[in-house]
C-alpha cells in the first residue's frame, strides 16, 4: 500500500499510529463503556495535524494538504470510531470558519478551538430535514441587532459536550438559508444526548432553541448564502468519512489475521483453514480498493480539482466496504466476535455509521448518477 505514499507521507502514518495505539488506544475500552469521551487529550492530537491541518497559517493553523489530513483520518479510525466522528466535526467547523469567518468570530471561536479549549457542533439536520437539507425549518426572525431563533435540530454530535455550534437556519424575510454561530453561554439552547448504537463515547443530541436570541453579527458569511457555506465543508467531510472508514475495515483486517493465526480448532489455527482464509483475503481486498480510492480523492483536491465525483464515490464505496469488512471479521471470530471484550464488537457497531453522515450511500450514488448521465434523479 505503500508505493503511493511520498516518505514524509509514510513518516506522519508511522507518528500518528504510534501516538494513537500509545496514548489513546488503550483509553477506549472504559470510555465506550462509560460513554464518555477524552476531550483533553485533543489538543495533543491537534499538535499531530489534526484539525489544525486544514486551517491556513495565517489563522493558526498548519495548512497540510489533503493527503496528509487523509492519512490523519485513516489512522484516527483505525484506532477508535467515535475519535474520527469527533475530530471529523471539529475539522469542518474549523474549515468554515477559517474559511467565511469574520476577524472577530475567528478570536472567538476559531483560535481558542485550535488550543483545543473550545469545541464546536455542526447542525443541519432536522426531523424533516435528512438527506433534503434544503427543507430544514428552524427559523431566526430579526428584532434589533438579534436573530430570535426557533427550531430543533437531530442527531447533532458532541452538542451536549460542545459549547458553541455552526447551526444553519432560514432567517424570516430573506430567501436561502444562513449559516449562524450559536455560543452556548450568549445565546443558551437545550441538549439532549439520544442513546445510539455506533460511535458510543460520542452524544448525538436533538438540540431546541426557544426564543433564544442570537446576536446577527455571528452570521457566518452573508445572510441567504448559507448552504454554500456548509456545502463548501463538504467534500473535507466526506473524505474524513471515507478515510476512517478504511482506517476501520484496517483495524477489522488486523484482528483478524491475529485471531486467525491463534485460535486452534479441530488441532490446528483456523488460519490454515481455506474458507477463513477466503474472508481475511475479501477483507484486505476491500481495505486496499477503499484506500486508494480515498487517495485518489485526496490528491484531487490537493490538485486543485473539484473532487465532489471522487469524494462522493469514496464516501459511497469506503462506507460500504467497511459494513462488508466489518461483517467478516465477526465472522472469523466466531462467537468471540460478538462479545464486548473484542474490539471487532465495536468495528461492526461503529462501521454501520459510515454509510449515513455526510450524506447517505444512496445520496451518493445520485450524486454519482448525476455526473456522470447529467440527470438529477433527486428531484
Ligand atoms: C451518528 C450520526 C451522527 C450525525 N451527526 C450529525 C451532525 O453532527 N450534524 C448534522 O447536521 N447531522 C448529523 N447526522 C445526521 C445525518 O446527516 C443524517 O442522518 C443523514 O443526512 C440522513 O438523514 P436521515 O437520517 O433523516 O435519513 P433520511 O434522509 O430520512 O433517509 C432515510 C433513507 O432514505 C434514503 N433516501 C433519502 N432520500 C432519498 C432519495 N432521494 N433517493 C433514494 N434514497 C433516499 C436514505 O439514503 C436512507 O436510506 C448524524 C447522523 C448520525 C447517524
Amino acid at each position: 500500500m505503500d508505493v503511493w505514499l511520498t516518505d514524509e507521507e509514510r513518516l506522519l502514518r508511522e507518528t500518528v499510529r504510534s501516538y494513537l495505539d500509545g496514548k489513546i488506544a488503550p483509553l477506549v475500552a472504559a470510555h465506550e463503556r462509560d460513554r464518555t469521551f477524552p476531550w483533553d487529550r485533543l489538543a495533543g492530537l491537534y499538535d499531530l495535524g489534526y484539525v489544525r491541518g486544514v486551517v491556513p497559517a495565517a489563522d493558526g493553523g498548519d495548512e497540510a494538504g489533503h493527503l496528509a489530513l487523509a492519512i490523519l483520518m485513516e489512522e484516527a479510525g483505525r484506532c477508535w470510531g467515535s475519535l474520527r466522528t469527533t475530530l471529523n466535526v471539529q475539522t469542518m467547523v474549523a474549515a468554515v470558519l477559517s474559511r467565511f469567518g469574520t476577524a472577530e468570530q475567528k478570536d472567538r471561536f476559531l483560535r481558542p478551538m485550535l488550543a483545543g479549549r473550545r469545541f464546536g457542533w455542526f447542525g443541519v439536520t432536522e426531523s424533516d430535514a435528512g438527506s433534503d437539507a434544503g427543507a430544514l425549518r428552524t427559523l431566526g426572525r430579526p428584532d434589533g441587532t438579534d436573530l430570535v431563533v426557533n427550531g430543533r435540530k437531530l442527531y447533532i454530535t458532541n452538542a451536549l459536550h460542545a459549547d458553541f455550534g455552526l447551526l444553519l437556519i432560514r432567517v424570516a424575510g430573506t430567501d436561502g438559508l444562513t449559516m449562524l454561530i450559536v455560543d452556548r453561554a450568549e445565546s443558551p439552547y437545550q441538549a439532549f444526548d439520544i442513546a445510539h448504537m455506533p460511535v458510543r463515547a460520542t452524544t448525538s443530541c436533538e438540540l431546541a432553541f426557544d426564543d433564544v436570541r442570537v446576536p446577527a453579527a455571528n452570521v457566518v458569511g452573508e445572510v441567504g448564502r448559507g448552504l454554500g457555506v456548509a456545502m463548501s465543508a463538504v467534500n473535507l467531510g466526506r473524505l474524513n468519512m471515507a478515510m476512517g472508514a478504511v482506517g476501520l475495515a484496517q483495524a477489522c483486517l488486523e484482528a483478524s489475521i491475529g485471531f486467525a493465526r491463534a485460535r486452534e480448532q479441530f488441532g490446528r489455527p483456523i488460519a490454515g483453514f481455506q474458507l477463513v482464509q477466503q474472508m481475511v483475503v475479501e477483507i484486505a481486498t476491500l481495505t486496499e480498493t477503499s484506500r486508494l480510492l480515498g487517495y485518489r480523492a485526496a490528491r484531487a483536491l490537493d490538485a486543485g480539482l473539484p473532487g465532489r465525483y471522487e469524494c462522493s464515490m469514496a464516501k459511497y464505496y469506503c462506507g460500504e466496504s467497511a459494513g462488508k469488512a466489518a461483517t467478516l471479521a465477526l465472522q472469523v471470530h466466531g462467537g468471540a466476535g460478538l462479545m464486548e471484550e473484542s474490539p471487532v464488537e465495536r468495528y461492526f457497531r461503529d462501521a454501520r455509521e459510515a454509510t449515513i453522515p455526510e450524506g447517505t450511500t444512496q445520496l451518493q450514488i445520485l450524486h454519482l448518477g448525476k455526473e456522470l448521465l447529467g440527470v438529477s434523479a433527486m428531484r
